[in-house]
């Protein structure tokens, strides 16, 4: 089916955008809360919505590589090599940044994280509103990512939310900063470390030399508002699963949970981190008390959801209190 939105709400997004307000859009990763990267108090704006801390950069997207240069400093030739690979698509650069990259944006860091997106909703807007839009996931911070207008509309209030396809990947982007001497994956996502190391075969992987302490990076994040149990550690005992849901991947018994999402293709990785976001929204709207997920072995794309999973059930492992 396809979604579109009208003349009247295309109109109202770029007008949002260039008059310094928020606009809720898809992309292929998960649903972005949008401003215009170059104006601080449109940023500023973006914080105060999500109650995100200040120290946690955003990311810049743009929709052409020119955009890239204006916002960042000397050339450097792997990143063409990773663009030319990876762009428009779910890889976010750290590179050092440019003056007009306003502080606001990279909470004070002299780098910026920079993606092309490939949702066309999202490189229309960017190109319609003519300038480069940072965006975070559009929920309030810590909280399990969006990736459908409804999961915006239900649970942020902005204004204006543009609709589009589902997503094609479903969770957030590789990060990867470039330094001097290498490389380093500040967040795993659907481009694996593999992928990367085939584009940048001579370049070694360099160990923990970016100075952020993201939320994302922290070990709760993504977290649902009900208990989240996943399946590598022992259930709580005395769980009734006539008031539990479950996810899973690869099979594993369901039998007797009162709400079970499961992959259509068992073990798809790709088809998991899809819809592994929009399995946990659905658990919590769900009559149900808690949710299971499936844990999976954490290589290639099983890393990227496996961060994901822990973080969204770090509170419920530890018994640190809900927020
Ligand atoms: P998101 O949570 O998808 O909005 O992505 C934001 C994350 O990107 C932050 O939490 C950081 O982990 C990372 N990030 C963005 N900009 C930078 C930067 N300049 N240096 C290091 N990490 C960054
Ligand atoms: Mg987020």
């Amino acid at each position: 089916m396809a979604i579109s939105n009208t003349h009247e709400l295309w109109q109202q997004a770029v007008a949002a955008i260039q008059s310094g307000k928020l606009v809720a859009f898809p992309t292929e990763t998960v649903y972005g809360l949008g401003a215009d990267a170059l104006n601080p108090s449109a940023v500023a704006g973006i914080f105060a919505l999500k109650e995100r801390p200040s120290f946690d950069p955003l990311i810049v997207h743009i929709a052409h590589m020119e955009d890239l240069a204006r916002l960042t400093l000397e050339p450097d030739p792997r990143v063409n090599l990773l663009a030319q690979k990876f762009w428009p698509g779910p890889l976010t650069l750290v590179l050092p940044k440019s003056s007009l990259v306003p502080d606001i944006v990279t909470s004070g860091l002299n780098t910026v994280g920079i993606r092309m997106p490939s949702h066309p909703v999202a490189r229309e807007l960017i190109e319609r509103c003519g300038c480069p839009i940072a965006a975070p996931s559009a929920n309030k911070f810590g909280r399990v990512s969006p990736t459908r207008a409804e999961h915006v509309r239900k649970k942020l209030a902005v204004e204006v939310v543009l609709d589009g396809l589902a997503p094609e990947v479903g969770i957030e982007s590789t990060i990867v900063a470039l330094h001097a001497d290498g490389f380093e994956v500040l967040r795993h996502g659907v481009i694996t470390l593999e992928d990367l190391k085939q584009v940048l075969p001579e370049s070694k992987l360099s160990h923990k030399q970016s100075q952020v302490v993201a939320p994302g990076m922290l070990n709760s994040h993504y977290s649902p508002a009900k208990p989240l149990y996943l399946t590598q550690s022992p259930l709580p005992v005395g769980l009734d699963k006539s008031r539990g849901a479950v996810i899973s991947c690869t099979g594993i018994d369901t039998e007797g949970y009162k709400v079970v999402c499961k992959n259509q293709t068992l073990g798809d990785l790709r088809e998991y981190a899809v819809n592994i976001f929009a399995w946990l929204h659905q658990m919590e709207e769900a009559d149900v008390d808690y949710m299971v997920a499936e844990a999976v072995t954490p290589l290639g794309i099983g890393a990227a959801i496996m961060d994901r999973l822990r973080k969204a059930a770090y509170r419920y492992s530890t018994g640190l209190k809900n927020i």
